[in-house]
């Protein structure tokens, strides 16, 4: 028998009720801030498609690092943006000793230890042609030429303190080339977090205004995946697995939620989603013209990521979650009122001093009752 021995809604009717049978939580423990990096001194540059985010020079990204961390976010994930001048066809500064994401790493693994410090690996920051490698003629991006480079920017973050590094660029064999340059140099200790389904995705439009990494020339959709799959997804997850990457990733989040709980099912490993900068802009922009609750719609967004399967989210609301995860959601204006109207009435019944009422007289015994 189903209704009405069964109501579902016994277990809803209250703020506290609700919290005990939860089923799903976001902790500030799951959440990675990414921090996009910029040439100069004490600079905190707006980007407009993203409200709130900035990009900061290494000694302001620092101070940004530790606030995060008072804020008990576990990690960050530095993309560096460098200025025009220093970027080339190949993208050299990604491995430069003194690059923006080097630089950052040693500051940070000095100043905010304890801080789990993940680099971005990978060549659109760095490239003149904004792709994320070395082109041929052709202007295809060539694989195994640009794995090359991946080793060698693996090892400088390595070097420069990075716990995890991050390849993003979706070129075959990836993880794979990075592990044995780490494991030659002597950084068997450092992880890869491996963008392992990382889809071809209007999503990222905000980003690359964060990240001035637009590509000059045609799109990326040789490397990313197309967003029409799924079983692909699987496969690059678990070949990225079989090469050593100690977490794997889904991006973006939202439109693939599908796609994370097909990968959590598929592999044991750690599962990252990047809750990307569309995701993050849409909600912004709406609330911004009152359509929509920022925070609310953001608790949703993130839980649903984490439903889905995903053990870590990386996202631009990191700081807002961090508080907002703590605080506790207020009762309804009319519950609050109800209740008081009840405590009140409570007082009246009950009077202090109210007579007792007289026993009520003894009834004689009846059969039959
Ligand atoms: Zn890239």
């Amino acid at each position: 028998m189903s209704f009405p021995i069964h109501r579902l809604r016994r277990l809803r009717r209250s703020e506290g009720l609700r919290r005990l049978v939860r089923e799903t939580h976001v902790r500030v423990g799951d959440l990675i801030a990414p921090i996009f990096l910029c040439d100069g001194e004490g600079q905190r540059q707006e980007i407009p498609s993203m409200p709130g985010i900035y990009r900061y020079s290494v000694d302001a990204a620092v101070e940004e690092a530790k606030l995060l961390y008072s804020l008990k976010i576990p990690a960050v994930l530095l993309f560096g943006v460098p200025h025009e001048r220093r970027k080339d066809g190949v993208g050299k500064e990604a491995w430069a000793s003194d690059g923006l994401v080097q630089k950052a790493l040693r500051a940070m693994h000095e100043q905010v230890p304890g801080l789990v410090l993940i680099a971005d690996t990978c060549f659109c920051e760095y490239t003149e042609h904004g792709h994320c490698g070395v082109l041929n003629a052709g202007k295809e991006v060539q694989n195994d030429r640009t794995l090359e480079n991946l080793a060698l920017t693996a090892v400088s973050q390595a070097r420069s303190g990075a716990d995890l590094v991050a390849p993003s660029g979706m070129m075959d064999g990836a993880v794979q080339a990075i592990r044995t340059a780490l494991d030659t140099q002597g950084f068997t200790d450092v992880g890869i977090m491996a963008y392992s389904a990382k889809y071809a995705s209007a999503f990222y439009g905000p980003f690359r205004d964060a990240a001035d990494s637009t590509p000059s020339f045609g799109d990326r959709r040789q490397y990313q995946m197309d967003f029409h799959n799924i079983r692909e997804a699987v496969r690059e997850t678990e070949l990225d697995v079989e090469e050593g990457a100690d977490i794997v990733m889904v991006k973006p989040a939202l439109a693939y939620l599908d796609v994370i709980r097909a990968v959590r099912e598929s592999v044991h490993v750690p599962l990252a989603a990047y809750n990307v900068s569309g995701e993050f802009s849409m909600v912004k922009a709406a609330a911004k013209r009152g359509w929509i609750d920022e925070k609310r719609t953001a608790l949703e967004i993130t839980t649903g990521i984490k439903r889905a399967g995903a053990d870590l989210i990386i996202t631009y609301w990191a700081k807002d979650l961090a508080t907002w995860l703590e605080e506790l959601p207020a009762e309804p204006a009319d519950k609050k009122k109800e209740a008081a109207e009840a405590a009140k009435r409570a007082t009246k019944v009950v009077p202090a001093e109210a007579p007792k009422p007289p026993k009520p007289p003894k009834a004689p015994p009846q059969a039959g009752t």
